[in-house]
């Protein structure tokens, strides 16, 4: 008789690395949590300035993995380099504080304490401001890191973590773990599962994110999700239009659509909907693109087929259903056209998908009050954006919008360093930026000292 054999699958070698590197990442945490605040912030300092030292390979990267222009891959590089240093300058920030206490002589303390491992995720399409976002302010906070690259910019991902290794953090304290595309769901989940790791941040799709916080709810870990967007941008009847398409233009079409922030939808109310109209497609048809690695033009390219077949299925399902085309086109190429649909109604799944692909919605409402609940009538609510030239009424407006984030007479593609950032609803939830990211990557405790006799009733 043959013996039965029992066999255990092989697990991938990239699933025994990423646990590797939680292991590193858990001994190198004590160290980091118990060093001084400007030490942390020396290092980090020096992050920042080597992150900058390599913008000419960091920017060769992104026009080579994604299709990025210049113009994306130095904002992001600046930016991100800008991230490094606010998070540096919050290390002797991270403050608690002294509460009254009923109980006599008992001094009461909340103090912020670092968590421990914390695990960053991150996408490929703004990737040097989200892999650096992923670990920035984690370590600010004294615990030690691992970046889970992404599969489309592994070389550009690898230069951060270049950088901050030549910053000279302790051993063990920024670590990554890399995989191939079909590996993906097995190390994440080893990584969320590995003892060591107590949070865990996700910035990418919707879809992910979702099995991401489902994980973690079986580990009851804390997650922070920046998830995918469908941002809208109204046009009041009292808005500067020519300002308004200027936004408009740069929020739709940046990195050719492809930012958690992008403007999907422009909500324009009916008095001043032609004229907006014939002034965004006249600016949108300058906007041309080009092979990003010439440089020559505003758009590069989409980052691979699927989105050019993506974002033509969405154009064609809009077409059929009775929208108009007055600028741009289907794609044949990863070089799409900046592609205005303009007639968008709720039937048309342009008005509810996220594109993330250079093609913008024109939804009509009738007034302030019907573009306040087309712009409500969304599961995501990343950014948004409201132009009027009645700040007061914009702000109200803005007030009424349920999203993260809201600008009024501004792009829904706005960034900073110390901002609180994050979404609602489908968006994800907890805030990156600033002192909320102190928030999201501190553990805060109640610790208490009796100073006199206790009296107890038993
Ligand atoms: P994605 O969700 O496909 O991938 C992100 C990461 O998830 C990758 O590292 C990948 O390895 C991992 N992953 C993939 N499948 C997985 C699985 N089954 N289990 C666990 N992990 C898995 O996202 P993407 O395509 O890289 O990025 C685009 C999306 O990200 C868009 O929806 C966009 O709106 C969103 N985004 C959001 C923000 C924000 O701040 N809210 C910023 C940028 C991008």
């Amino acid at each position: 008789m043959t013996p039965e054999v029992h066999s255990k699958p092989l697990e991938p070698q990239a699933v025994a690395d990423a646990r590797a590197a939680a292991s590193r990442a858990q001994a190198a945490f004590p160290a980091w949590a118990a060093m001084g605040p400007n030490a942390r912030r020396a290092v980090l300092n020096r992050a920042a300035s080597a992150l900058e030292a390599r913008a000419p390979a960091l920017v060769d990267a992104m026009k080579h993995e994604i299709g990025a222009t210049a113009g994306w891959a130095h904002f992001n590089v600046n930016l991100a380099a800008s991230m490094i240093r606010e998070a540096a300058a919050i290390t002797t920030q991270i403050a608690g504080e002294v509460i009254p206490s009923d109980r006599p002589g008992c001094l009461a303390l909340a103090l912020r304490e670092p968590v421990g491992v914390s695990l960053g995720i991150a996408p490929w399409n703004a990737p040097i401001i989200l892999g650096v976002r992923a670990i920035a302010v984690p370590l600010a906070c004294g615990n030690s890191v691992i970046l889970k690259c992404s599969e489309l910019c592994p070389r550009t991902h690898g230069l951060i973590i270049e950088a901050f290794a030549e910053a000279g953090f302790p051993e063990g304290t920024v670590n990554a773990v890399t995989n191939a595309p079909e590996d993906a769901a097995d190390v994440v989940a080893a990584l969320i599962d590995h003892p060591a790791v107590r949070r865990i941040n996700f910035t990418g799709s919707t879809h992910v994110g979702r099995i991401i916080a489902k994980r973690a709810a079986e580990h009851i870990k804390p997650v922070l999700l920046e998830l995918g967007g469908k941002a809208p941008f109204i046009v009041l009847e009292d808005a500067d239009l020519d300002e308004a398409v200027k936004a408009a233009a740069f929020g739709a079409f940046m990195n050719q659509g492809q930012i958690c922030m992008s403007t999907e939808r422009i909500i324009v109310v009916d008095a001043v909907a032609e004229a907006f109209l014939a002034k965004f497609t006249a600016k949108v048809a300058t906007l041309t693109t080009g092979d990003p690695r010439k440089g020559d033009t505003p758009l590069g390219a989409v980052v691979d087929m699927r989105t050019v077949v993506h974002v033509n299925a969405l154009i064609d399902d809009a077409l059929g259903k009775g929208a108009t085309m007055p600028v741009g086109g289907k794609g044949e190429t990863v070089l799409m056209p900046a592609t205005v649909i303009d007639g968008v109604t709720p039937d048309m799944k342009l008005y509810r998908d996220e594109s993330f692909g250079p093609v913008v919605a024109v939804i009509h409402a009738r007034d302030e009050e019907d573009a306040i609940r087309l712009a409500n009538d969304s599961e995501y609510g990343l950014s948004a954006a409201v132009f009027t030239s009645d700040a007061a009424r914009g702000l109200r407006v803005a007030r009424r919008i349920q999203s993260g984030i809201c600008h009024v007479n501004g792009p829904t593609v706005h960034d900073e360093a110390h901002m609180p950032f994050g979404g609602v609803g489908a968006s994800g939830y907890g805030r990156f930026g600033g002192k909320a990211g102190i928030d999201s990557f501190t553990e805060l405790r109640w610790i208490t000292i009796d100073t006199e006799h206790g009296h107890y009733p038993i």
